[in-house]
């Protein structure tokens, strides 16, 4: 399972809808960061 963690201060994406199919403008709800910002982790 793959999940995506905010690069900047650590949050882990958690919702609903696939990460890749969020809008570019998604940034981090805790710090602000960009969707690039965001690194795939396996778990
Ligand atoms: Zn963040």
């Amino acid at each position: 399972m793959v999940k995506y963690v905010c690069g900047v201060c650590g949050w882990v994406y958690d919702g609903d809808t696939p990460f890749e199919e969020l809008g570019d403008d998604f940034t981090c709800p805790m710090c602000g960061a960009p969707k690039s910002a965001f690194d795939e982790v396996v778990v």
